[in-house]
């Protein structure tokens, strides 16, 4: 018997791992395709800090699938603050000039389209929170059109934009059609050039981070994207008139995925302009 087999060895090591987790309970959680720490940490009500803590992640958007996450109980998230733990800033540098203006798109009288009980509105406005977030992450300038269920006119929304001078403007939104077994997700722009390369690049990672049939970056002259000075997209992550995927678009992690593959798409547009 080695020293590190010993009792005694295993009895302090089940100590520090109780001092670990702030003696709280724990649970574990076996990570699948498609989770992500913000998902996760959402499910089980800890920050995501404290997840990666407790599990001594240094970059939370390298999280591999049939990886053993321990799960701190719900209550013990309360002494994050004294652990002091700093979330990783995003491998890739944020352009410190650059501001995006997240457009939520439709809410208040304007639901957009609704099918199933699901509006779009309010679809649009869950990805964007969370579009917020990770952006803020990454170290970028935020603005949202609109933070809660409250109507904004489409001139508006090209005025906010206006107001900003080195900016991007995404607009969010859920698809509809009546041909219900239509599906996918698209991203249009309104102008050639970084227009153009905003919209394929979040398109490409709509496809590989969402897995949603791939529909391509297009070409339409959209108001609210002609209106608009800096280059501008339009998202339509899925449809929700295709019950499949409206039961996709309703959960938590498709949203968080789509945030998530809005925020790799601005970096990739970052990286090159
Ligand atoms: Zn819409």
């Amino acid at each position: 018997m080695t020293a590190l087999q010993s009792p005694l060895f295993r009895l302090v090591r089940f100590l520090l791992f109780l001092l670990l987790l702030g003696a709280g309970s724990s649970s574990a959680h076996l990570v699948k395709k498609g989770d992500t720490l913000y998902s996760i940490a959402r499910a089980n009500g800890v920050s995501v800090q404290r997840l990666m803590a407790v599990n001594g992640i240094k970059d939370p958007s390298r999280l591999q699938v049939g990886k053993r996450l321990t799960i701190p109980s719900a209550s013990s998230s309360a002494s994050t603050k004294k652990v002091g733990v700093k979330v990783a800033q995003s491998p890739s540098r944020a352009s410190k000039a650059l501001t995006i203006i997240i457009d939520p798109g439709h809410g208040g009288r304007d639901r957009g389209a609704v099918w199933g009980g699901v509006r779009e509105s309010d679809l649009n406005l869950k990805v964007a929170h969370k579009l917020n977030w990770y952006l803020k992450r990454a170290g970028y300038r935020t603005v949202m059109t609109r933070t809660s269920d409250r109507y904004v006119s489409l001139s508006t929304r090209a005025a906010i934009a206006n107001r900003y001078r080195n900016a991007l403007f995404v607009s969010i939104h859920f698809n509809a059609t009546r041909e219900t077994w239509v599906r996918g997700g698209e991203t249009f722009y309104a102008s050639s050039g970084r227009g153009s390369y905003l919209a394929s690049s979040i398109q490409r990672y709509l496809v590989s981070k969402c897995s949603v049939r791939n529909r391509g970056a297009r070409f339409r002259g959209f108001s609210v994207l002609r209106n608009t000075h800096c280059p501008a997209v339009l998202v339509e992550c899925g449809f929700i008139s295709n019950a499949s995927e409206r039961a996709r678009c309703k959960s938590n992690s498709f949203q968080d995925a789509a945030a998530q593959a809005i925020l790799a798409g601005i970096q990739r547009y970052d990286r090159r302009y």
